[in-house]
Order: C-alpha cells, then structure tokens, then sequence
C-alpha cells in the first residue's frame, strides 16, 4: 500500500518540481522529469480562485497604507509584497492539494 502523495509522478512516483506549480492549472499538463510521463492535474485550485485571492491580498493592504500613510510608493511596495507572499501562497498550496494522474 503506497502513501498518498500529491505532486508525484503516477508513474515512476518520483516527486514533481515545486517550480512546475507556477505553471499549472485546470487545462494544462505537466512532463516527469525522470521517465516524460504527461500528467494532469486532477483537482486543482482553479484559477479565478487564485486571481481572488492575489486579488484580495494586494489591493486591500495598498489602500489601507494610503489611508493611514497616505503615501503611493509604500502602498505600491505592500502591494508587490502581498502579490508575491499571495503567488507562493497559493503555489504552495497547489503543491500540497493537486494530484497528478497520466
Ligand atoms: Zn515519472
């Protein structure tokens, strides 16, 4: 009986790139690096989703810093920071939920 691990390959169940999330979606298929198995994800966080949540992260902390320092340059800063720490957010996230199947 094998564990159930996610972001392994189905077939030689060697582990996937982390990297490989950023590319991953609903449609699209990913290529094992040790035996060229196409794989799909099954069961992946689906990309409006992802689009709310990048969303949500970077656009509420920028108006906050506007309405309290009222300066554009830190509310551009917190924004990227929210936009990155949501991206490998979410990534993460991908990495730990999605399945792969050939
Ligand atoms: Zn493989």
């Amino acid at each position: 009986m094998r564990e159930k691990s996610y972001f392994t390959c189905d077939n030689c169940h060697n582990k996937i790139s982390f990297w490989e999330t950023f590319k991953t979606n609903k449609n699209s298929k990913t290529i094992c690096n040790f035996c060229n198995t196409e794989l799909h994800p099954i069961k992946t966080i689906s990309f409006n989703w992802s689009f709310f949540i990048g969303f949500i992260s970077t656009v509420i902390p920028a108006e906050i810093v506007l309405k309290y320092y009222n300066s554009v340059p830190i509310a551009f800063f917190v924004a990227l920071c929210g936009g990155i720490l949501s991206v490998l957010g979410i990534a993460f996230y991908t990495y730990k939920s999605t399945e792969l199947k050939s």
